[in-house]
């Protein structure tokens, strides 16, 4: 028997559902905050996530699907969506003729990682990118749509974690202070983060390891060190956030681990396991000038679906919809079986029946199997009604209605 890649994994069913209803409503809200939508390759040239990601992050090292097509070259599966977008925004000189773009991507994704729950090697994500607007009014906007789409889509209070770990002109004063810092506690630090020391201190802070967060616990904050203009920044961002009511909380370990990432980085906790981040995103002002266009400052996100979906299945909801109707059948002449599936359809129902003959008891149990809340009982009394005879799947009532007026009992 051939199965799937190991990490790999199927969609289907009940997850399908969920997966859609994410979707969906992830564009509608995108396009409500006025982002367009960007369909980017699944492989590009291995180089742009080495320069756009980092030589030496992991996802580089260690995670990438990489391999050299017939003429040599070496390609790669994406690993994550911003840095497409980015070639994209550069190739087509938006950054020197139209530099404010916002636009979003939906995908598959691709990482070498060790399968384990919930994460998967081919995984998915929505992103978002906004290009040529410095501005705390952006990131604020960004925010206000993601709480919305959040709590749209079912998730239990989301909160937004928020940092700011200044820019050029502030962050090497406070990357040499934390060095020093950490210098002095290296010995407690764990092997990766012993390395991180020089060359990328500000990933210590986010470190996983108990006994790494227990250093960082007393190491400056990044908070004393910003210039006038990003303590100006956050003020306004965080100023306005209240305003808008907007749940946030300050972390000063959030961090991003490049060094084109200036001043907002955030997350969005909530739901059941509330410690985990939902999604994850920051300002780049440097990336579309490290991938070789004019410096533009940018915004963006990304958000794994995968845990949304499995966040969402344990909430009892995505079962079949109310519109959502099962025609068990028994019928000497079967026009009309076409008949009223088409007339129940134009009323905007969707509509499934069993082409081939099989008893009503076995129609009724695949109907209940596939969580149906409604079915239409259609015989050779029923064939040539003008009505509908529907029937209740949890009670069991039953009633005659025309197509018309269907809707209305369908609660
Ligand atoms: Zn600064
Ligand atoms: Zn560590």
């Amino acid at each position: 028997m051939i199965q799937a890649l190991r990490g790999m994994r199927d969609i289907a069913g009940r997850e399908a559902r969920i997966f859609q209803m994410i979707e969906e409503k992830a564009r509608y809200y995108f396009e409500l905050y006025g982002y367009e939508e960007i369909k980017i390759p699944i492989m590009e040239m291995t180089e742009l996530f080495s320069r756009g990601i980092g030589d030496m992050s992991d996802i580089v090292q260690k995670e990438m699907y990489t391999f050299e097509d017939r003429k040599g070259r070496s390609i790669t599966l994406r690993p994550e969506g911003t840095a497409g977008v980015v070639r994209y925004y550069i190739e087509k000189g938006l950054d020197k003729n139209d530099p404010v773009q916002k636009l979003f991507y939906t995908g598959p994704m691709f990482r070498y990682e060790r399968p384990q729950k919930g994460r998967f090697r081919q995984f998915y994500q929505f992103g978002v990118e906004a290009f040529g607007i410095e501005s705390y009014l952006l990131d604020a906007d960004t925010l206000d749509m993601l709480v919305a789409y959040f709590t749209a889509i079912g998730i239990k209070n989301p909160v937004v974690k928020l940092n700011n770990i200044g820019c050029s002109q502030c962050r090497p004063a406070y990357n040499g202070a934390l060095k020093a810092y950490l210098h002095k506690h290296a010995d407690e630090l764990c092997p990766d983060c012993r390395q991180r020391i020089e060359t990328n201190p500000l990933r210590v802070l986010d470190c996983k390891n108990e006994k790494c967060r227990a250093v960082t616990q007393l190491s400056p904050d990044i908070g004393d060190f910003l210039c006038d203009s990003c303590r100006k920044y956050d003020e306004e961002l965080r100023d306005i956030l209240t305003r808008r009511s907007i749940p946030f909380e300050r972390d000063r370990f959030l961090v991003r681990g490049l060094d084109y990432y200036v001043r907002t980085v955030f997350e969005i906790h909530g739901g059941e396991g509330a410690q985990n981040a939902l999604m994850g995103g920051g300002r780049y002002d440097g990336l579309v000038e490290a991938l070789g266009g004019r410096p533009v400052p940018g915004f963006g996100f990304a958000i794994g679906v995968d845990r949304l979906v499995a966040l969402l299945s344990d909430t009892g909801l995505f079962e079949k919809n109310l519109s959502d109707l099962f025609i068990a059948w028994s019928l000497t002449d079967k026009v009309p079986l076409l008949e009223k599936s088409s007339a129940l359809r134009k009323c905007g129902l969707s509509v499934e029946f069993l082409a081939d003959e099989r008893s009503l008891k076995n129609q009724l149990k695949y109907a209940h199997k596939k969580g149906y809340r409604f079915v239409v009982l259609l015989g050779d009394d029923e064939a040539y009604s003008e009505e509908i005879h529907l029937k209740k799947m949890d009670s069991g009532d039953e009633v005659y209605v025309s197509p018309i007026d269907i809707r209305e009992h369908l609660i």
